[in-house]
This record gives C-alpha cells, sequence and structure tokens, in this order.
C-alpha cells in the first residue's frame, strides 16, 4: 500500500455516556444531532419537527427551554419523542431539575450563563447521578463565563477549554463523571485548535459543533473542514451542524460530513461531472433529477452521471449504475457493463427504474 500521508481516525479513548439509547463516546459510532426551532412549549409542533428530523436520520435532538411554560412541557415531549431528547438550559438551573424529572435523556448546560450554577452543582450532580442522566457542559464563544473572558481578554481556545475542565472539575468534587463537552466557537480555525487542546487534557466524550456557522453554504464549509480535520484525527464523539436553515438540513449536512470521512457507509452517491466545452448533454439537471429521484434510497448505491465520452464509460464502469452520454443517446451501465442505449429525454426514468430493480435483488 502506497502511504498518501493522509490522517486516518485513530478514536481518541474517550469514557462513554449513554444518552437514552444513544452511545455517545467509547469507540460508539459518531453519532448526528440537531436542535429544533419550534417553542418548544408547542408540544404538538414540536413534536411534528422531532418526527421529521428522525425521518432524515437525526439520532438525537435538543430543544430549548428559555422558559417554565417550555419546562412544563417536557415530560410529553421525552415520552412521546421516537429519539432522545436534550434539554437546552440557560439562565435558570431550576430547569434542570425539571429536566432531569421530566425523564430527558440529558441535559445541556452553559457555565458561562447559569446564574449561580457553581453553587447549584452538588445538587445537579446528585439529581442527575441518581437519574443516570448525563449532562453536556456547553461552552460557547459568545457566552463565555465573564471571569475568564477578563482574564484571557477574548474567547480563545485556552479559555474555551478552561472554562469547560473548571466546570467538569466542580462536577468531578462531587463524583459526577457522566459528563460529554463541547467548546463552540464561529471561527473554526479557533474551534479546531479549541477541540484539540481539550482532547489532550480530558478523556470526557466531545461534542463537535461551529456555533454560528451561518446559512447553509457558508455553515456547511465551515462545519466540514472543521469536522472533518478532527475526525480524522479521532477527535470527536457527536456532531451538530449548526446552520441558518430547517434542522433537517443540519441532519443531512452531518450525515454527509460522516459519509465523506468513511465514518459511515453511504447510501445514495452520486458521481457526476462538472460538465465542460465537451459536454453533449445538460449534465446539471440530469445529475439534479437523478438525485431528487433516487432521494431516500434505501441502499448503498452509486451512480455516475457523465457528460460525454472521455471520462464518462470509465466512471460509469467503475459504478453500480451509470451513463455515459454523447450524440443525444446515453448508455447505460449497470454492475459494469452497458446493458442498453435509450434516448436523452429517458436516461433519468431508466437509471431509477435501474436502481430500483437492483433494490430488489437486495437480500433482505
Ligand atoms: S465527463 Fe466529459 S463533459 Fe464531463 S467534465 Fe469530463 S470531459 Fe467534460
Amino acid at each position: 500500500m502506497i502511504e498518501l500521508g493522509m490522517p486516518t481516525r485513530r478514536p481518541r479513548v474517550s469514557r462513554q455516556v449513554m444518552v437514552g439509547g444513544v452511545p455517545v463516546g467509547g469507540g460508539a459510532p459518531v453519532s448526528v444531532q440537531s436542535m429544533t426551532t419550534t417553542p418548544t412549549h408547542d408540544v404538538n409542533a414540536t413534536l411534528q419537527q422531532i418526527a421529521e428530523l428522525t425521518a432524515s436520520g437525526c439520532q438525537i435532538v435538543r430543544v430549548a427551554v428559555p422558559t417554565q411554560d417550555d419546562a412544563d412541557a417536557l415530560p410529553e415531549i421525552a415520552r412521546k419523542s421516537q429519539i432522545p431528547v436534550i434539554a437546552d438550559i440557560h439562565f435558570q438551573p431550576r430547569y434542570v431539575f425539571a429536566a432531569i424529572d421530566a425523564g430527558c435523556a440529558a441535559v445541556r448546560v452553559n457555565p458561562g450563563n447559569i446564574r449561580k450554577f457553581d453553587d447549584k452543582v452538588g445538587e445537579i450532580a446528585r439529581a442527575a447521578g441518581d437519574a443516570g442522566v448525563p449532562i453536556r457542559i456547553g461552552v460557547n464563544a459568545g457566552s463565555l463565563d465573564p471571569r475568564l473572558l477578563e482574564k484571557h481578554g477574548k474567547a480563545t481556545p485556552e479559555a474555551l477549554v478552561e472554562s469547560a475542565l473548571w466546570e467538569c472539575s466542580l462536577f468531578e468534587e462531587h463524583g459526577f463523571r457522566d459528563i460529554k463537552i463541547s467548546v463552540k466557537h464561529h471561527d473554526p480555525v479557533v474551534m479546531i485548535a479549541a477541540y484539540r487542546r481539550l482532547a489532550a487534557r480530558c478523556d470526557y466524550p466531545l461534542h463537535l459543533g461551529v456555533t454560528e456557522a451561518g446559512p447553509l453554504m457558508q455553515g456547511t464549509v465551515k462545519s466540514a473542514v472543521a469536522f472533518g480535520v478532527l475526525l480524522a484525527e479521532g477527535v470527536g464523539d457527536t456532531i451538530r451542524v449548526s446552520l441558518s436553515a430547517p434542522p433537517v438540513e443540519e441532519v443531512k449536512v452531518g450525515i454527509g460530513i460522516l459519509e465523506s470521512l468513511g465514518l459511515r457507509q453511504r447510501k445514495l452517491e452520486i458521481v457526476s461531472c462538472p460538465s465542460c466545452g465537451r459536454a453533449q448533454v445538460d449534465v446539471y439537471r440530469l445529475a439534479e433529477e437523478v438525485s431528487a429521484g433516487l432521494e431516500g434510497f434505501p441502499f448503498p448505491l452509486r451512480v455516475a452521471v457523465m457528460g460525454c465520452v472521455v471520462n464518462g464509460p470509465g466512471e460509469a464502469r467503475e459504478a453500480d449504475l451509470g451513463v455515459a452520454s454523447g450524440n443525444g443517446k446515453g448508455q447505460i451501465f449497470v454492475k459494469g457493463k452497458v446493458i442498453k442505449t435509450v434516448p436523452e429525454s429517458r436516461i433519468v426514468e431508466t437509471l431509477i427504474e435501474e436502481a430500483l430493480r437492483l433494490a430488489e435483488e437486495q437480500p433482505q
């Protein structure tokens, strides 16, 4: 084998916590989470969004708990959600106890803005320990503990890590170690430095996130770069992509990042060329229509959609299914062999038919 110098994932040895039925850390597969955008006290809307997230592949969901009405909604949401629910608590330690009593699978606290948090750690540790509920210590650059902001001048990697480990030490004093940590920053470079530092200094499982990453395109690029670097180094046990976009998009991007790193088996992969002056077919349209027609395909399938005969036959032959286009026609490949040639207008429907036929042949 030729050594290409690519980083390989050597999982960092982290302890494991259970978020409901989902193991996080300790060598468990990296899980994908998101957060609802509905008012949590609107139970029906929140459960509806959780159902959509579950269908998109989300494994853990977080809900914000800013008011008593939201805290009151937690028991029903925790009971009816198909995936583990994490309560996200800022400012009010009493909601932490409400979330534990409500049956939430975990609680996220932000040490920077829970009033009198340090004084309450003993009580929280006892309640969480008795209920078997892990705590995420979620440090965020935008709400760093004022004491550390003053000490470090701004939210540096050192400041983020110091905040997280300080809070961990308070829990550890009470014998509580059922913890996972995040140290989020909007700048991937700072975020990567913070997580590397944190990973070297503790064995808690790490929740990766680039906070306030931006709209879909920018947030996807930032998260893919930051998570890609860290996960390739074996750092990171669960991920949340933060986007100014519907949460289902966060899940799709998160799953795509894991698939691209080989940390999760890819289902549908479209290998399509970028098109160029040689293209004899509208590659963009073909790739879009084939992607849309096969969205949610339940088995691993690589489909090559190529614009001409330069690389077309080669890529199409390597894929499970493919088309090499030219002269208003498409040569359809299945498992490396040309099975037919169809007019351009029938390329998409033929690829979809063949994909469904391959699916039927899958062992059940
Ligand atoms: S496959 Fe053909 S059309 Fe597509 S980029 Fe390559 S040369 Fe251009």
